[in-house]
């Protein structure tokens, strides 16, 4: 497989990309609440400099690249994590040993399976969603990647499957989260998150620039209003310190003190 293969596959995902962000907009207020606005790959071809970056630094397991070629067969494709941000969130799960991680939002599991590629045998991904249907695209690549066993998905509220966890004593076990659901719970997930991270440990925020409606949040836009609510938090909370940076749809990065 050439990086020429690679970068092509990448593109096609970019054009889509950039497609359904324009129906984002015209859809979004109406649709899920879940559907992220942009991707850094948005800009596709029109992009050569991010094609450099997609040439020059892609690694993607083969097994996960047929995943995400799968997943862009889906009307929905654009819930999907960019590769980028993936192969870095990844990369700084790595960075901090991560054996235990949790997924919020998986949609077909492209991120959730890159986790588990990542963690040591004995590690797992407790991995959050309401939908059987997404989720059950992602099972088959999980199993044939070999890290299905890794990966402990619970179909039910995030909210309850963070509660559960914390009543059966998990607070302070954590290494990774990744916070990528609906968006008007994100206050709540991030609390939830916070008490069940370890010290050191790193929480990831997706959408929090919400293809640019943070700039101007108007009252009737729930998703918009509660992103930059919690962004504005975040920005003061001594608990962690942070970098929000401007891949994809805007990430934040918290690492709890
Ligand atoms: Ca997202």
């Amino acid at each position: 497989m050439s990086l020429r293969t690679v970068s092509r596959e990448a593109l096609v995902g970019s054009i889509t990309l950039g497609v359904v962000f324009i129906v984002g907009y015209v859809f979004g207020k109406k649709k899920s609440s879940r559907m992220s606005l942009s991707k850094s790959h948005g800009e596709g071809k029109e992009n050569p400099l991010l094609q450099y970056v997609l040439n020059h630094s892609m690694r993607e397991h083969p097994v996960l690249k047929n995943l995400r070629l799968r997943t862009l067969e889906d009307s929905w494709s654009i819930m999907m994590v960019s590769c980028e941000q993936s192969q870095f969130m990844v990369n700084l799960a790595k960075l901090i040993k991560t054996k235990k991680a949790l997924e919020i939002g998986v949609y077909t599991g492209y991120n959730t399976l890159n986790i588990a590629l990542s963690l040591p045998d004995d590690g797992v991904v407790v991995a959050c969603d309401v939908s059987e249907e997404y989720t059950n695209i992602g099972k088959p690549f999980w199993k044939e990647a070999g890290v299905e066993q890794k990966i402990d998905l619970r179909i039910q509220p995030a909210l309850k499957t963070l509660d559960n966890l914390l009543a059966a004593d998990q607070a302070g076990t954590f290494d990774f989260v990744f916070i990528d659901a609906d968006k008007v719970n994100y206050d709540s997930y991030f609390e939830k998150s916070l008490q069940l991270l370890r010290k050191g440990g790193i929480i990831t925020i997706d959408n929090v620039l919400w293809g640019g409606k943070v700039l101007n949040p108007t009252p009737d836009d729930a998703d918009t209003v509660a992103i930059d609510k919690l962004n504005k938090k975040l920005h003061k909370d001594t608990r962690i310190s942070i970098s929000m940076l401007t891949v994809g749809d805007g990430v934040t990065i918290a690492i709890k003190l």
